[in-house]
């Protein structure tokens, strides 16, 4: 059988959309969800992202990250090297774990809004591939937490963090139940994945994964590499949406960008202590 090639299919199959019959627009993609406001819908037809995933590259992909992200972690088990690193850097990976893993669950939800309630259906489809990265990333910091336990039992913050009532978690906390679990998907695409990880988490990620290698830390580095690759693609929902609304309504995406920026400045000044 004749197999088609990528880009003939593609571009359908990522904007599958349907006429609805049985319910409203409004009933099925309510704007307190979708967070529309006066956009047009016809204008959501213009959202595009330049990542073009399918799911069957995605899996490959996904599957090549994992293999390299587990078989670093088995190689360096044997070869004890935690116990030879800077504790000053150990405990910065404590603080990442600590503050970072509960944030990746959270975006799953995040990333579950979009696949169902994002207003145009490339969007939905990018969403897929985001919840599945997130719920990749949640579970990559447990399994690596869970291994150090045994070297520094501080890793259990990894699970117990977010069920303290520590200030900077209750911080870290606070911003992300607003921005990612109380957020419509346009105000969580424009402070989420355009202000939050296109500009903090990104840096976070990348200086702290060299910070990590120069230090001697490779699985760490490793893990945060590998989620980084994810975030670089999943955050791409940001920009479309950006554009579309500085067309239709750019006061209200103005706002939620000073909001969401000067909240993500706020929050990594005080944890960061600068
Ligand atoms: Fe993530
Ligand atoms: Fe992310």
């Amino acid at each position: 059988m004749a197999l088609l090639n990528r880009d003939d299919w593609y571009d359908i199959a990522r904007d599958v959309d349907w006429s609805l019959s049985y319910v409203s627009d409004e009933a099925a993609f309510p704007d307190k969800w979708t967070g529309c406001g006066s956009v047009p819908k016809e204008a959501w037809l213009d959202w595009d992202e330049p990542y073009r995933v399918t799911f069957r590259d995605y899996v490959s992909v996904q599957r090549e990250k994992e293999a390299g992200a587990y078989s670093v972690r088995e190689a360096l088990k044997r070869a004890n090297i935690y116990e030879k690193l800077d504790p000053a850097h150990t405990a910065s990976s404590i603080l990442h774990m600590g503050g970072t893993c509960m944030v990746e669950q959270m975006a799953v939800t995040m990333q579950s809004r979009f696949c169902r309630f994002a207003p145009s259906p490339k969007w939905r489809t990018l969403g897929v591939y985001g919840m599945l990265d997130e719920t990749r990333h949640a579970q990559l910091d447990l399994a690596f937490s869970h291994d150090l336990l045994k070297n520094d039992e501080r890793f259990d913050w990894c699970n117990k963090a977010f069920s303290t009532n520590e200030w900077g978690v209750v911080a870290i906390k606070n911003f992300f139940d607003d921005w990612m679990l109380n957020a419509n998907c346009v105000e969580a695409a424009l402070a989420t994945s355009l202000t939050v990880e296109h500009g903090f988490t990104n840096v976070q990620f990348v200086a702290l994964a060299a910070d990590a290698m120069e230090a001697g830390d490779i699985d760490f580095s490793n893990l945060l590499s590998s989620i980084q690759t994810d975030e670089a693609r999943h955050a791409q929902a940001g920009f479309p949406t950006l554009e579309i609304m500085m067309k239709h309504d750019p006061k209200r995406a103005q706002q939620i960008f000073d909001v969401s920026f000067w909240r993500s400045f706020r929050l990594f000044q005080t944890l960061t202590g600068t």
